[in-house]
């Protein structure tokens, strides 16, 4: 992988960091506690509201843990020690890397 390539993924993984960082601020409301005391709302929607609240935090979840890839991807390219596997050290392949840069592992290892 040469220098052209790095920085190639480098953006990707500065994009999608700003983009979750983005989605993560938007979805504060939805996130925020349903309030089960309220007269006018039926029991239908409650229920609707809760499991909408519990989908918003599932997302939330799993964007923070996409944050937490690309922040330790875009750690190993500080380090010269990116694009190759954590596990066997092999390089991992650019293609799948333009997939997914912040994969931490190649192909063979992350199927293991
Ligand atoms: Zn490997």
């Amino acid at each position: 992988m040469n220098n052209k390539q790095i920085e190639q993924l480098k953006c990707v993984l500065l994009n999608s960091q700003k983009e979750l960082v983005v989605l993560q601020k938007s979805s504060a409301t939805a996130r925020a506690p349903v309030r089960l005391d309220q007269q006018s709302v039926g029991r239908v929607s409650r229920i609707d509201a809760m499991q909408q609240q519990a989908m918003a935090q599932a997302q939330d979840r799993q964007r923070g843990v996409d944050l937490g890839r690309i922040k330790q991807a875009l750690r190993r390219i500080k380090n010269n020690d990116f694009g190759y596997c954590l596990s066997c050290e092999e390089k991992i392949a650019f293609n799948r890397l333009l997939i997914d840069p912040s994969v931490s592992h190649c192909i063979k290892c992350a199927g293991a």
